[in-house]
């Protein structure tokens, strides 16, 4: 860890506390030590040398969930996302954190594309057949073997589109895992006459080193800068919050990296027509990294109403959901205990079917898991807002076609 960057943020914080009400693990415990002012000042009297290096300094650490909010809250802008994902690498080179084998197979295998969608191919076929048991594996339909950008190519030739043009992230996760969900952007952008490329060469965006504390996010965000760098575009666009979030600081501040969503908002999409009986209810959430990441004031008005469904935030749509990147993995009880507070509300909501959306891959993971887990009691469905808006959306049988 660079030894002077964290402690002059260190001394940025004030200590009045207006973080302590928006943080999910002090509401969940009430221990100042697991609050955001407890975990710098545990960090910067380690730093300054008056407190040894001590497992608890290690368990606080790995109590957060990274989601931000105190960011949002802090009078002070202490720059509590920076200094806590140098002190979080800073644990794991030191030998101080342990993240487990699969997070760093996963580490291993996100910084080399071909291999990590040939690795989750048979996961892939088991959602495509609807055979995928794990928690926090959401329902869909993920094409096999067409990538996305095989796919935009092949649509840009059959439908011509005139408009804007834009670069598109396809992510690690979302590319080898949950590929209809950039499938359904793909062909949401091109009926909105948007041209969409996708950059050759490019890679992760860094999120999960960025979580996990493993392996080199710097140099996934070169590997980006090149892929990014000199495309001529008018828009780089993102379909999940975290991994914009993280795209963005690696491009920052030459090439400023949106939301698809936003985007779309800003472009008026094309508005789906619903049977006037059509008795779906959507509740839409907003990921922490939309909202206390990347500062945006939440999905647009203009995106939800043209999906044509009957909409409204859920209840505490701020709030972190307890996702946290791999916190649900990492920390399970207590990413269950947070979803638990926000995950009541869909066993009284009305609608048939109860859609609750979002636009993060991995906080509609955690959403899913819900149900499985037992939180949730009734059926309900967990879309990513950009399959409302796609033609071939559809309930009841995973998410759209392939
Ligand atoms: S990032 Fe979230 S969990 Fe961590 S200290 Fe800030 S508010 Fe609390
Ligand atoms: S809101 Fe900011 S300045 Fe105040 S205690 Fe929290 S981190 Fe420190």
């Amino acid at each position: 860890m660079d030894p002077e960057a964290p402690s002059s943020h260190f001394s940025n914080c004030t200590h009045c506390g207006f973080c302590l009400a928006v943080c999910p693990t002090y509401k969940l415990t009430g221990d100042e030590n697991n609050s955001p002012r407890g975990r710098l000042r545990l960090w910067s009297e380690e730093a300054a040398g008056r407190l040894p290096r001590d497992k608890w300094t290690d368990f606080y650490t790995e109590e957060c969930v990274g989601c931000l909010a105190c960011e949002t809250a802090c009078p002070a802008t202490v720059p509590y996302g920076q200094i806590f994902e140098r002190i979080r690498h800073d644990h794991v080179t030191t030998g101080r954190s342990h993240p487990g084998p699969v997070l760093r197979l996963a580490a291993a295998l996100v910084t080399a594309p071909f291999w990590f969608n040939l690795a989750l191919l048979p996961a892939r076929l088991l959602r495509r057949c609807g055979l995928a048991w794990p928690p926090l594996l959401f329902p869909g339909r993920p094409p096999l073997l067409q990538s996305s950008a095989a796919y935009a190519a092949e649509l840009m030739r059959l439908r011509n589109p005139t408009g804007p043009r834009v670069a598109l992230l396809t992510g690690c996760l979302m590319e080898a895992m949950f590929r209809e969900i950039n499938f359904a952007t793909i062909r949401v952008l091109i009926e909105n006459n948007v041209r969409v490329v996708i950059p050759e060469h490019q890679g992760c965006c860094g999120a999960f080193q960025e979580h996990t504390g493993l392996g080199d996010a710097a140099a996934l965000g070169a590997r980006n800068r090149k892929a990014f760098g000199s495309v001529e575009v008018d828009a780089i666009v993102c379909n999940s919050s975290g991994c914009g979030y993280a795209l963005g600081k690696s491009l920052a501040p030459d090439r400023p990296v949106r939301d698809v969503l936003a985007f779309l908002g800003d472009l008026g999409p094309v508005r789906r027509q619903r049977e006037p009986t059509d008795a779906t209810r959507v509740y839409v959430d907003l990921p922490c990294h939309l909202v206390h990441g990347q500062k945006s004031p939440g999905i647009p008005a203009a995106v939800l109403d043209a999906t044509g469904y009957r909409w409204e935030l859920a209840p505490n749509a701020r709030d972190c959901c307890g996702s946290g990147g791999v916190y649900n993995l990492q920390k399970p009880e207590n990413a269950r205990a947070i979803l638990a507070g926000k995950a009541a509300f869909l066993n009284e909501a009305e609608g048939a079917p109860v859609v609750l959306a979002t636009s993060n891959h991995v906080c509609m993971m955690q959403w899913n898991s819900a149900g499985k887990s037992g939180l949730v009691k009734r059926p309900y469905e967990v879309r990513h807002v950009i399959q409302l808006l796609d033609p071939g959306e559809c309930f009841g049988r995973g998410s759209g076609p392939a």
